[in-house]
């Protein structure tokens, strides 16, 4: 086999790139005749495609590139770590330095009642292990009947079957189904569906839907409740500040178990080490992933509360793991990840620095036309576009029409922006400079001129 390098063409890399890989929630025929973006290098907060074009990396690639691109420790982390033990597994009581090491380190970073980890490849397999973890939790709690997890319409939990069976997308449920047992609720989003009522009202609202799920499926039959603490994937949607300490009482009264998907939020993208703490709640369980490592080694897992540790201890196995669970080198890499994070103060410097100059030039971005609402915490941020601002109105164009638009403009412009629907977000890597956020607003403000005139053009800055 020729060895494929940067240096073909890019039709050649198209071309074999369309016909052998099938990418992720792609319609990859679609994807073949227009050829994907070949990336092939990253620097900061800056990729370069295989044209040379650059592009500043709003999404921080999947959420994910905390530390920014680039970082030769990570790269060092991995080779020393490789060339010592490359390998090896956490099952029949063997264990290795990186996990050992890493699941210290985290039981330090999370809140006091959590000092436990268990380790996946991924934020979705990290779900799926959340799933088995509090059915088997309470089945040993003497409560076996407590199995059913309620979680949140248009919440984003992973794509294995059961993660994807907790979020509430429908397009995936409706390919290949569901796992029994997940019910959901509706989520906290008030620009789209509070109609008239003020958002602390509509965040009671929604909060106290859990509990009357919780009555009508049977105290006794719930096991825990799922959440995003800011939902990421579904549009970085910020709940009404009335919601997360209602769920709290929620859960708290009748004996439900939290577990906050934090895969998004955790590891200072809303400005403290967890979205838990932002928003002020005591989970029992935290899922995490992509930050752990800044998207450098695949890696994820779940934080896991003594209590619950406690009771599954000493009655046997827990049957469960994977081949990659605690892996030596995503651990090791996630390790020097977290020093990174804690000696350059990233974390502090989201929340006291650059996190608010970011708010300030993002807000602002309401005053355009086409822009409903600005929302952002920390380093996640959303826009909603809207051809009727008093209304907070819908296109008439389906849902996703105008945002791709302006998603293609963007691109075209420099700058990685996505569209969830008809709202634009942004997670760049929290070591963006302030001249950079600079950029990436001036881009933003261009590709919104641009759409708005395509739209006007067209006649789509129309109501639905
Ligand atoms: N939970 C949340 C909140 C996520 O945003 C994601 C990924 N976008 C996942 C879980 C799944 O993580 P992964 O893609 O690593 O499986």
């Amino acid at each position: 086999m020729n060895m494929i390098t940067n240096h073909m063409p890019t039709a050649e890399l198209q071309a074999l790139d369309a016909a052998h890989h099938m990418h992720p929630f792609t319609d990859n025929g679609e994807l073949a005749t227009k050829g994907a973006r070949v990336i092939t290098q990253a620097k900061g907060v800056t990729l370069t495609d295989s044209e040379g074009n650059q592009m500043l990396d709003a999404m921080a690639g999947l959420w994910c590139v905390n530390v920014g691109y680039g970082r030769d420790e990570l790269a060092e982390a991995a080779a020393r770590q490789m060339r010592e033990l490359p390998y090896y597994n956490t099952f029949f009581q063997t264990t290795h330095v990186p996990a050992i090491a890493l699941s210290t380190k985290l039981a330090e970073l999370a809140p006091d009642h959590i000092n436990n980890v268990f380790f996946a490849g991924s934020g979705s397999e990290a779900n799926d292990t959340n799933i088995r973890l509090v059915r088997h939790y309470w089945q040993v709690m003497g409560k076996p009947t407590k199995q059913t997890i309620i979680a949140r319409h248009n919440g984003y939990h992973g794509s294995t079957l059961g993660a994807s069976s907790l979020g509430g997308m429908s397009g995936m449920h409706a390919q290949g189904g569901v796992v029994s047992g997940v019910h959901h609720i509706d989520q906290p989003n008030w620009y789209s569906e509070g109609g008239d009522m003020s958002p602390e009202d509509f965040g009671l609202e929604r909060a106290r839907q859990l509990e009357k799920a919780i009555h009508d499926l049977g105290e006794d039959n719930v096991a825990a409740f799922i959440a995003e603490p800011v939902q990421g994937a579904g549009g970085v949607i910020v709940p009404p500040e009335t919601y997360w300490p209602e769920i709290q009482r929620i859960c708290d009264a009748h004996d439900i178990l939290l577990i906050a998907d934090e895969v998004i939020c955790g590891f200072g993208r809303t400005g403290r080490w967890f979205g838990s703490q932002t928003m002020g709640i005591r989970p029992d369980i935290m899922t995490i992933a992509k930050g752990l490592s800044s998207g450098y080694q695949p890696i994820g897992g779940s934080l896991v509360a003594d209590h619950i540790a406690d009771a599954i201890a000493n009655v046997g196995d827990f049957n469960h793991g994977y081949t990659y669970s605690g892996h030596p080198v995503a651990a090791a890499v996630a390790l020097e990840n977290l020093r990174i994070l804690e000696e350059e103060k990233i974390v502090d410097y989201v929340r006291d620095d650059i996190g608010p100059y970011l708010k300030s030039k993002w807000e602002a971005l309401a005053d355009h036309p086409m822009v409903g609402e600005a929302r952002i915490v920390g380093m996640m941020g959303s826009i909603a576009l809207t051809p009727d601002k008093a209304n907070r109105a819908p296109f008439a164009t389906d849902a996703g029409t105008v945002g791709y638009i302006c998603r293609e403009h963007c691109f075209n412009g420099g700058l990685v922006m996505r569209h969830v629907g008809d709202r634009m977000i942004i997670s760049p890597p929290l070591v963006i400079t302030r001249d950079e956020v600079n950029t990436l607003i001036d881009r933003a403000v261009i590709a919104l001129d641009k759409t708005y005139a395509e739209i006007k053009a067209h006649g789509m800055n129309v109501a639905g």
